[in-house]
């Protein structure tokens, strides 16, 4: 295998799940590690950068890499604390978040890891840590190019267009597709027939805007966290049905779909369902989406 490549590192949504019965699919949090020679990009910073920041100890070659944050609920930033090469002077490392300023980012990042919910603060940080201002829109970093599009999570949440080695990787950790066909079909009965074709054409839109946002990717990462029954509890959490994931990839035309964020509720033999299920759907529409389960340690070449 090559040096371009794409490897999981976390795929957990939530909070870590080191339970026996997960460990097929993988305990830590949010973290995928996409490579290109020397330039490392790192697509947020759960318990997996953890494991991926010890690697990084064992070599000499890279002192540098990129961090993009997709937002700052716990599961994406709280491997950050234990990351080995912050703290290791001749480090440098690249911070991309969501924000008004550098200084917001800085701090939500610094909350975390002060008292009393934390021993040491960022100040022991002795790499070169570079916030990159959350202004900018257009994002490179080596031969590595990045786009970020908003998403529905609560919270100012992130999705990222990253262009590596000539593929298109989509990386969507946290979204909920498809919400405002769910909201308005739930509430269906409540609007006349004028309201109901309004809302027809407005879901219509917003579905194509959901579509547009992950075309054309050669690998779609994203939330798949809830299976049906979960959705119908926790509707307006900010995740996606894994059904509506598959279909939404279908109809943006994705090549290769990695279900991402996983709930800790679910063990290996439940993610095993959610996979047939898939196919199935795959299958019943005819598509040639090519559909993974994302488990930890998985390494894709990019080359
Ligand atoms: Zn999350
Ligand atoms: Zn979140």
């Amino acid at each position: 295998m090559g040096k371009t490549y794409l490897r999981f590192w976390g795929v957990r949504g939530s909070y870590a799940s080191p339970f026996a019965t997960h460990l097929k699919v993988g305990g830590n949090t949010s973290c995928v590690e996409i490579r290109d020679g020397d330039h490392i990009l790192l697509c947020d910073a759960g318990s997996g950068i953890i494991p991926f920041g010890n690697e990084m100890m064992a070599q000499v070659e890279i002192r540098e890499l990129m961090i993009i944050l997709t937002h700052y609920h716990w599961d994406h930033i709280c491997g950050l604390p234990f990351f080995v090469p912050a703290f290791v002077p001749n480090w440098k490392i690249n911070i991309f978040g969501p924000g008004q300023t550098k200084a917001e980012v800085k701090q939500n990042l610094d909350s975390q890891m002060q008292s009393p919910y934390f021993p040491v603060g960022t100040e022991t940080w002795m790499a070169d840590i570079n916030y990159i201002p959350p202004t900018e829109t257009n994002i490179k970093y080596g031969p590595i190019t990045i786009i970020r599009h908003s998403v529905h999570h609560p919270g100012v949440t992130y999705g990222y267009r990253i262009k590596v080695a000539d593929k298109t990787i989509i990386y969507v950790s946290d979204n909920e597709c498809q919400y405002l066909d769910k909201s308005i079909k739930q509430r269906i009965g409540e609007f006349n027939a004028e309201e109901q074709e309004m809302f027809e054409t407005m879901n219509r839109e917003e579905y194509e805007y959901e579509l547009k946002l992950i075309s054309g990717a050669d690998i779609l990462i994203h939330d798949a966290q809830y299976t049906p029954e979960d959705y119908i509890k926790k509707r307006g959490w900010g995740h996606s049905c894994y059904i509506d994931t598959v279909n939404s990839a279908i109809d943006a035309g994705v090549r290769e779909l990695y279900l991402y964020h996983h709930d800790p509720n679910n063990n290996d033999a439940a993610i095993d369902r959610i996979y047939s299920d898939c196919q199935k759907i795959i299958q019943e529409r005819s598509a040639s989406l090519i559909c993974h389960i994302a488990r930890e340690g998985m390494r894709i070449d990019l080359a």
